[in-house]
């Protein structure tokens, strides 16, 4: 065997070993590829189950994916696994305070509605089985979703207790709540409580309405439902029974005024039918008085006649008495005929003065209702003031007497300072509250003789007859000082008050409103100048 066929058989037999490592090389290639592709898959997968929880997550894992799918060197791809496994470290914790807070939350909503008076014992005793059953944390938010769906079941089970619905209606508001904001709000409707600053506008307008006695005495009950927190559907039903109140009252109204109409007529025919059937007695009773007259004067003869004719005074004595006797009974005649007709008379007198005596009641409960309106139409509900009509009508009075006789009228514009915070800081009925204390203040510290009114929101306004220039802005220093020195107490704060009031004397070239701005110019320099002063403009 020559040297040359050696090494070509040993050449084959690499070239042959060769061909097997390639083979056997590109079969673990192909199984890495299918490997690593898979493993690729897995890590997309898995990353898009992240999704939608962290938004720089999101972004990081969407770049990762990218880079895989690209084979980028793994350089790269290694940077990028760094990148989110701090993320994803960082998420790990956050993951834990969110599963806290979950737990937290599920717990006080099931304990709020544990509070609720009036539910199914059967509910109760769910409700306690669930909070006791989760009475320990979980470890994933995923593990929270059978029990949060329970409780969901358990409160849409007393929201259907609380509102009596019936189970459908109940089901539809649900979905529909899902599907339509709108409905949201109904929801909203059954839970939510009442703003304050409606119940109180409210209770001032129920103030305002003048109602007859059996209604005000449900108005007053409806006013006492708005002093409790109620929600908005209790709300609405007070504004049916209202609209209801006012209704029955417009009929009462209505039917008052009919029976007063109809009780004027009816002593108005009664009176005229009085007055011809006394004309017809009377007219009766002259006829007869005529012919008792008559008779009378032919009895009066006859006893004359027989006395000139009698011969003898035996002769007549018995005649004579026979013929008065008939005059006598003549004379009865005509009594008892008088008698009858002042009976009579007397009868319809009676009728009359009944039935007047009913109208003049009727009308004076009318007067006294009138009255009312018409006082109620003239003060604010709130403080029991004036209100701006009132004040309007006063003012253009006494701007007429002031104008044909110098009355020294002077005008004050007074307003509360930074009464915004008194709301904003301790609610609206604090703020009302308030406005009731300043306004009965008022009443105590100003003279008599001036005229105090509310002119809207927390604006006040006097007006002063015959007060000198110096009498006027110490009445109104007073004022300020009392308020300023009241001990107002919200929330545990003691809280100062103060006025800013604006004052001027009505001159003779003056109209309402030069009168007014003038004051309330005073008013704004008051303001401007540090608050809780009072500022007199010539
Ligand atoms: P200033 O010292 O400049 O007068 O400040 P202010 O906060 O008093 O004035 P502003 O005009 O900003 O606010 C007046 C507030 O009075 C706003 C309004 O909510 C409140 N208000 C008006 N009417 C009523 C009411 O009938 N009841 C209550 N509680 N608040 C009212
Ligand atoms: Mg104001
Ligand atoms: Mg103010």
């Amino acid at each position: 065997m020559s040297d040359h066929s050696v090494a070509t058989g040993q050449i084959s037999e690499l070239k042959k070993k060769l061909e097997t490592a390639i083979k056997s090389r590109s079969r673990l290639e192909e199984g890495f590829n299918r490997q690593s592709s898979q493993l690729i898959q897995f890590i997309a997968k898995l990353s898009h189950v992240c999704k939608g929880i962290d938004l720089e997550l999101d972004n990081k894992l969407a770049n990762f994916r990218n880079l895989l799918t690209k084979s980028a060197p793994l350089a790269e791809i290694e940077i990028q696994i760094n990148v989110v496994s701090k993320l994803l470290l960082k998420f790990a914790s956050k993951n834990d305070s969110n599963i806290k807070e979950l737990h937290q939350q599920f717990h006080a909503a099931g304990k709020i509605l544990q509070k609720i008076n009036g539910l199914p014992n059967q509910l109760r005793r769910d409700l306690r089985a669930l909070l006791a059953e989760n009475s320990d944390g979980k470890e994933t938010v995923i593990q929270y979703v059978p029990p949060l769906t329970q409780l969901v079941t358990l409160y849409e089970a007393a929201l259907k207790a609380k509102i009596d619905l019936k189970p459908e209606e109940i089901t539809t508001q649900l979905t529909e709540k899902n599907e339509n904001s709108a409905s949201d709000q109904s929801d909203h409707q059954i839970t939510t409580n009442v703003d304050h600053r409606i119940l109180s506008k409210f209770s001032c307008l129920l103030d305002e309405l003048s109602l007859s006695e059996g209604q005000s005495k449900q108005l007053v009950f409806i006013k006492n439902t708005l002093t409790k927190d109620i929600s908005q559907q209790e709300l609405i039903d007070c504004f049916i029974k209202t609209f209801d109140l006012v209704l029955l009252n417009l009929q009462n109204e209505r039917e008052t005024a009919e029976s007063f109409l109809s009780s004027l007529s009816k002593t108005l025919s009664t009176v005229q039918s009085a007055v011809k059937s006394t004309l017809n007695i009377h007219d009766k009773s002259q006829k007869e008085y005529k012919k008792l007259n008559a008779q009378l004067q032919e009895q009066m003869q006859d006893v004359t006649s027989a006395v000139k004719k009698a011969a003898s005074l035996s002769d007549i004595k018995e005649d004579i008495n026979n013929k008065l006797q008939s005059i006598a009974s003549t004379i009865e005649l005509k009594a008892q005929l008088e008698n009858k007709s002042q009976h009579s008379l007397a009868k319809q007198l009676q009728t009359m003065t009944t039935q007047i005596d009913f109208l003049e009641k009727q009308s004076k409960d009318f007067e006294i209702r009138l009255r009312e309106q018409q006082r109620k139409s003239m003060q604010d509900a709130l403080t029991k003031l004036n209100n701006r009509a009132a004040f309007d009508e006063h003012f253009a009075k006494e701007m007429v007497y002031h104008h044909q006789k110098d009355l020294e009228l002077a005008i004050a514009v007074i307003d509360i300072d930074d009464f915004k915070r008194i709301n904003d800081t301790y609610g609206h009925t604090a703020g009302d509250k308030t406005l009731q204390v300043i306004a009965k203040t008022m009443k105590v510290v100003i003279p008599k003789a001036a005229f105090i009114a509310r002119y809207g929101g927390e604006e006040f306004v006097i007006i002063y007859r015959k007060t000198k220039k110096e009498t006027l802005v110490k009445s109104l220093d007073t004022l300020r000082e009392k308020i300023a020195s009241l001990p107002f107490k919200f929330k545990k704060d003691k809280v100062t008050i103060t006025l800013s009031i604006g004052v001027t004397h009505i001159k003779s070239e003056d109209n309402i409103h030069l009168a007014f701005e003038r004051a309330d110019k005073g008013l704004y320099q008051a303001k401007s100048s540090g608050k809780n002063k009072v500022i007199y403009l010539a």
